[in-house]
């Protein structure tokens, strides 16, 4: 679905909320990042938003399996967004944006890197499905 391509059209789209490249996740999460930049950016055309706190991306990753999105400037709005996107990766796979959950990487949980992945790619990566303790 997604290639290094996808990733530099954000850039080019939204240059102002990217002056550095800073995305670091697999593709299956392009789409809601560029849903997240849309609605920013909407948001910050319109003359309520006061053009002096122009947001920033510093860093779009994965972190513990979900995607962490670190934004400088902007305010309380744009942080909501970004924060919402944050959440909305809890439920897509990072490789192809199919419906997904949280997977890890060993049967020893505390050594495990988590995934947020659909079935089909967690059997492909070998990811061991999360359950609850009682
Ligand atoms: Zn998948």
């Amino acid at each position: 679905m997604g290639t290094k391509n996808q990733v530099h059209k954000l850039y080019e789209k939204y240059p102002k909320l990217f002056p550095k490249n800073c995305i670091n996740c697999e593709p299956g999460w392009y789409d809601i990042i560029n849903q997240m930049c849309g609605a920013i950016q909407v948001y910050i055309d319109n003359e309520i938003f006061d053009q002096n706190i122009q947001p920033e991306f510093v860093c779009i990753q994965e972190k513990l399996g979900v995607l962490d999105i670190e934004i400088t400037g902007g305010d309380e709005i744009v942080k909501i967004v970004a924060k919402s996107c944050e959440k909305l990766s809890y439920k897509i796979c990072e490789y192809c944006g199919e419906p997904g959950e949280l997977y890890c990487s060993s049967k020893h949980r505390q050594w495990s890197h988590f995934k947020t992945l659909c079935l089909d790619h967690a059997i492909e990566l070998f990811y061991y499905r999360l359950y609850k303790q009682q």
